[in-house]
C-alpha cells in the first residue's frame, strides 16, 4: 500500500485528525516544548542579540559557501580524515555502501541525522546486506515501528509510552518483565543498544555544523549516542549537507547558543561534543578512519535567489512546535521526512512543487514559525512565494483559482459585492450544522445585518 505522501497532505491530515492516540500523544509533547523554550528565552538577557549573531555566522557562511567548503576540505584532509561529494542522495548512499564495503563492514551503529532520512540511507544499506542499528531512542523505536520520523528532533513524538512497550515486547525478549515507566522503556533500550555499540564495525552520524577553519564537525545530542556511534567503532562516517558548513568556532559557538534553547529549552545541549579527524597516537581512543560524505541535492541552486536563507535552519523545530497545522496533524501528514512550516517550504524545492503540491497551503498565516524561528527565516513569505509560483505555473487548485477570479471581479463591482454578501450571509444563517465541513466550527452570523451595512449606517450618522 503506498504511504502517505506530501501531496496526499489533505487526506493525510484528515486522517491524523480522526486519530485519537496521535492526537492524545501529540499535544502532550508539544506544550512541553513551547513552555521550556519559553523559559530558557526568558533566562537570558538579550536573546535578540544571540540570534542576530547566530544569524551573521550563518549569513556569511552562505555568501562564502563554495570557498568555505573547500577550507573544510583541506581541514578535514589535514587532519587525516577524508571527504566525499555527494550530487544526489543516491550518490551519498553509494558512497557510503562502498566505504563500508571498503573496510568489510557487517554491523553499522548509526546516530540521529535528517540527511540520512532524507537520503533513505537506512533501507539503502539494509538492502545492500547491512545490519543497521539506529542508536537515538527515538529513531531505534521508529526503526523498530518501520516508520519515518514524525519531527526533526524528537521522531518519535507521535508514540505514546504503551506504544514504544508494545514494540519492545513485540521485538525484545522480554521474559516476564513488565516496562510501565519511561525509566523501564529508557533502560531496557539501552541494553540492546550498548551491545550494538560495542560488536559494531563502523558508526555513521549526522553533523549539527562543520567548521571550516580546523575541519571539526559539532554534534548535539542530549543522548549520548552520537558520541559513542562516533568513538566507538573503527570507522566513523558522517553525512551531512554542504549548509552546515561555517567558518569559525566563534561563529559555531554563536548558533549554539540559539540551538538548544529553541529545540528543548536547554542552555546547552547535554551533549556538544567535537570530532575532528581519525584518532591519533596520543589519543586514548577513537576511529582509525574519518570520512564525510556532503550532500548537495539541489541546495546550491537555491544559493542567491528567494529562497536561500531557508539554507540558515538550524533544523531547532522550533517552528514546528509553535505552528498550528503541525501540532493538529503531526509529521507524517507532511509526507516525507520534513515537516510543519520549515518542512512545507523545503520539501517543494527539494522535491518540486508539482509532487507537493498542498504543503505551501498548509499554513494559517498566523506568523509564529517566523517569530520564533532563531534564524529569522521569513517561512510565510516563502510559502507565499511558492503559492505564486503554483498559481503561475497552474498548479493550484482550479475551482479554488476560478473562485477567486470571480471575488476578484466581484470586489471590482461594490453594489453587487453588497448584495452578495447579503445572500451569503442569508445562506450561511439557514445551513445546517451538519452541511459544515468536519473539524470546523459552524459559527453561524448573528444579527440582522451585514458589516458593510453597518458601516454605510454608521458613516451616514457621524
Ligand atoms: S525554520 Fe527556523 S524555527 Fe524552523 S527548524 Fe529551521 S531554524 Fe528552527
Amino acid at each position: 500500500m503506498k504511504g502517505p505522501t506530501p501531496d496526499s497532505f489533505r487526506a493525510n491530515a484528515e486522517h491524523a485528525l480522526q486519530d485519537a492516540t496521535l492526537q492524545h500523544a501529540l499535544g502532550r509533547a508539544q506544550s512541553g516544548f513551547v513552555a521550556k523554550r519559553a523559559h530558557a528565552i526568558a533566562m537570558v538577557d538579550d536573546f535578540e542579540q544571540l540570534k542576530q549573531r547566530a544569524q551573521a555566522a550563518k549569513s556569511r557562511a552562505l555568501a562564502n559557501l563554495a570557498p568555505l567548503l573547500e577550507q573544510f576540505e583541506a581541514s578535514v584532509v589535514a587532519s587525516g580524515g577524508q571527504v566525499h561529494w555527494a550530487s544526489t542522495t543516491g550518490e551519498l548512499n553509494q558512497q557510503v555502501i562502498d566505504i563500508c564495503n571498503g573496510v568489510g563492514a557487517h554491523r553499522i551503529i548509526k546516530g540521529k541525522s535528517m540527511i540520512g532520512e532524507e537520503a533513505g540511507l537506512n533501507a539503502a544499506m539494509e538492502h545492500a546486506g547491512f545490519e543497521l542499528v539506529e542508536s537515538d531512542l527515538g529513531e531505534y523505536i521508529i526503526q523498530l515501528a518501520q516508520e519515518p520520523p514524525s519531527h526533526i528532533i524528537a521522531p518519535a513524538i507521535h508514540k505514546t509510552r504503551q506504544q514504544v512497550a508494545e514494540l519492545f515486547k513485540q521485538f525484545h525478549e522480554l521474559g516476564d518483565r513488565g516496562l510501565t515507566q519511561i525509566s523501564d522503556l529508557v533502560n531496557e533500550a539501552r541494553q540492546v543498544l550498548r551491545s550494538a555499540f560495542l560488536t559494531a564495525d563502523v558508526g555513521i552520524t549526522g553533523a549539527n555544523l562543520l567548521i571550516a577553519e580546523n575541519g571539526s564537525i559539532c554534534i548535539v545530542t542530549n543522548e549520548g549516542n552520537g558520541d559513542l556511534s562516533a568513538s566507538l567503532p573503527a570507522v566513523h562516517i558522517v553525512v551531512a549537507s554542504i549548509e552546515k558548513v561555517v567558518a569559525t568556532m566563534d561563529d559555531a559557538s554563536d548558533i549554539l547558543e540559539v540551538l538548544a534553547r529553541s529545540a528543548t529549552g536547554q542552555h546547552m545541549s547535554a551533549y556538544t561534543s567535537f570530532f575532528n579527524g581519525p584518532k591519533r597516537e596520543a589519543d586514548a581512543g577513537g576511529p582509525k578512519q574519518f570520512h564525510i560524505v556532503l550532500l548537495d541535492n539541489g541546495r546550491s541552486d537555491l544559493l542567491g535567489g528567494p529562497f536561500e536563507s531557508i539554507l540558515s535552519c538550524i533544523k531547532c523545530g522550533a517552528c514546528l512546535n509553535h505552528c498550528p497545522v503541525y501540532t493538529n496533524v503531526g509529521g507524517h501528514a507532511y509526507g516525507w521526512v520534513y515537516p510543519g512550516p520549515m518542512g512545507s517550504v523545503l520539501t517543494p524545492l527539494l522535491q518540486g512543487l508539482k509532487a507537493t503540491t498542498p504543503l505551501p497551503n498548509a499554513s494559517t498565516f498566523c506568523g509564529r514559525c517566523e517569530a520564533v524561528c532563531p534564524m529569522g527565516i521569513p517561512l510565510p513569505q516563502m510559502l507565499r512565494t511558492l503559492r505564486e509560483q503554483q498559481h503561475d505555473m497552474a498548479l493550484d487548485n482550479l475551482p479554488w483559482r476560478a473562485g477567486l477570479g470571480f471575488y476578484s471581479w466581484l470586489s471590482l463591482h461594490p453594489r453587487l459585492f453588497n448584495r452578495f454578501a447579503r445572500w451569503i450571509r442569508m445562506g450561511l444563517k439557514i445551513t445546517p450544522r451538519w452541511l459544515w465541513p468536519r473539524h470546523r466550527q459552524a459559527v453561524q452570523p448573528q444579527g440582522t445585518t451585514t458589516f458593510l451595512a453597518q458601516w454605510q449606517h454608521r458613516k451616514t450618522k457621524t
